[in-house]
């Protein structure tokens, strides 16, 4: 039995956190031995879920890390699944390639741009070296086409290219935009 690396991508509410829990529930019901791993937010809970934006959730250990999979698998391990790749080190890919070569199902979820429009930290390089890649699509929320870019509003305007990634006082929020309604404010427009 080989391993092999299947990649979901997409803008916020793209549905890649329903996709990842879909995917970890059959192979959890085909008896498969499976563990799922989300970038540690705080540290005050061992055990957490990964919880989509209509509520599916599966369980998952939040680590801080990529290197403490290696905590939480052993040889009895089939299927890895990990939520929210962009927020890992570089060293992600290396450990998705490492895990796969050794027999292990690597599922992966996360963004593939940031709010900007860009790449957004390991993904680009685990797509490139992934078997499988799907690249979901949200609802744009201006025009309803077809979605694949994620808009950040700063009290409820388009944020500037160089605003702050946290800003004090203001509301933040984002939502699913196409090419067309993306909108990114640079200081000299
Ligand atoms: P992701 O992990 O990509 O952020 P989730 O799996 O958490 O996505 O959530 C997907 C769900 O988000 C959809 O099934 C839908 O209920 C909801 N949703 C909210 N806004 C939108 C939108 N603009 N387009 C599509 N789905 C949306
Ligand atoms: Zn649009």
């Amino acid at each position: 039995h080989h391993g092999y690396i299947e990649v979901v991508i997409g803008p916020m509410y793209s549905g890649k956190s329903e996709e990842l829990i879909r995917i970890l529930k059959r192979s959890k019901i085909a008896k498969q031995n499976v563990v799922a791993f989300k970038p540690a937010i705080d540290n005050r809970y061992s055990n957490e879920d990964v919880v989509s934006h209509s509520g599916a959730s599966i369980n998952a250990i939040p680590i801080k890390s990529a290197k403490e999979i290696y905590e939480h698998i052993d040889s009895d391990t089939q299927v890895v699944g990990i939520d929210e790749i962009q927020f890992f080190e570089d060293e992600v890919v290396d450990i998705a390639i490492d895990l796969a070569d050794k027999g292990i199902r690597v599922i992966a979820a996360g963004l593939d741009m940031d709010f900007k429009g860009e790449p957004f930290g390991p993904t680009p390089r685990l797509l490139a070296v992934a078997e499988f890649v799907q690249k979901l699509q949200a609802v744009c929320m201006v025009c309803g086409n077809p979605a694949h870019r994620t808009q950040r509003l700063i009290n409820g305007q388009p944020a500037k290219y160089d605003d702050p990634i946290i800003l004090v006082g203001a509301t933040e929020s984002y939502e699913a935009r196409c090419r067309k309604c993306h909108v990114i404010i640079k200081e000299n427009d």
